[in-house]
């Protein structure tokens, strides 16, 4: 698959019109934002590994996909705009409960 996919149209109505996209250019237009500037309504980002490999014990470096989304100015549904392939570093995780100790799982109620 190339990178970055681009969708150019609302995939609902077919509209080329975006909310954001719009909203962003009339800044740069007026010389609010700089030239180039992209403000997404959201960003995802998922990491391509297996949930368990989060106990690695060495940095890792792992495929991340990076959407771009924005909102049709026709019919409001919200829709992937660009899709990126890159990577991102995984630091090892090292889990501490709220006495400062070693040991115990993340978000285990402690009050
Ligand atoms: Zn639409």
């Amino acid at each position: 698959m190339d990178y970055p996919i681009k969708f150019e149209i609302c995939p609902l109505c077919g509209s080329e019109s975006r909310i954001l996209e719009t909203e962003t250019q009339l800044l740069i237009s007026s010389g609010d934002l700089a030239v180039g500037t992209k403000i997404p309504a959201m960003i995802s980002n998922t990491a391509l590994f297996n949930p368990p490999s989060t106990h690695i014990l060495a940095r890792k470096e792992v495929p991340v996909l990076t959407g771009f989304y924005d909102v049709c100015a026709d019919c409001g549904m919200v829709y992937c705009v660009e899709m990126h392939k890159g990577a991102a570093l995984v630091e090892p995780q090292i889990q501490r409960d709220n006495h400062g100790g070693l040991g115990g799982m993340p978000f285990m109620g402690k009050g």
